[in-house]
């Protein structure tokens, strides 16, 4: 594909026929900046940019956003919602089990058959989504001590963050 200059938020928001708010562009940069957000990160950081937004007005943003096809929604088992603005490409999932990192990843070059079910049963299919799970290279190979290992991981993560 061909580069071409990212429109701006502002427009984005105009194109899918949502009002520019403070609320929505802080909440659509916030998502920019740091995929796969939850909704608490995604709260925090806008509330840092652009003072008082209280939790409620940034779900409403999200479901607006989400709503029109600027975000995409990602559910992991027992997991938060995360947010991303990568959206359109049906692209897969990497999910820690211990830490909960999420990163993206593509199927096989120029493959979607892995996407198409065998038999959509008359439904018309607009999406795929496949998460993997396992662990992250930063919280190691599965261990049989499960439990003590999983917490050391997530404190880590935590001192991180
Ligand atoms: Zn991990
Ligand atoms: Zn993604």
């Amino acid at each position: 594909m061909p580069a071409v200059t990212a429109p701006s938020h502002e427009a984005l928001l105009r194109q899918h026929g949502l009002n520019v708010t403070a609320q929505r562009l802080g909440v659509l940069r916030a998502v920019s900046d740091r995929p796969h957000s939850a909704v608490d990160d995604i709260h925090r950081a806008v509330r840092a940019e652009i003072g008082a937004i209280s939790r409620q007005a940034v779900y409403d943003a999200l479901a607006a956003l989400t709503g029109r096809g600027l975000l995409r929604r990602i559910q992991p088992a027992g997991s938060p919602a995360r947010y991303e603005n990568r959206v359109g490409d049906d692209h897969h999932h990497l999910v820690c089990r211990s830490c909960g990192r999420v990163v993206d990843v593509d199927g096989a070059a120029g493959d979607t058959s892995c996407l198409a079910a065998a038999d959509d049963s008359g439904y018309e299919v607009d999406e795929a989504m496949v998460i993997y799970w396992g662990r992250c290279p930063q919280c190691g190979p599965p261990s049989r001590a499960v439990p003590h290992h999983q917490e050391t991981a997530r404190e880590e993560n935590d001192h991180r963050v």
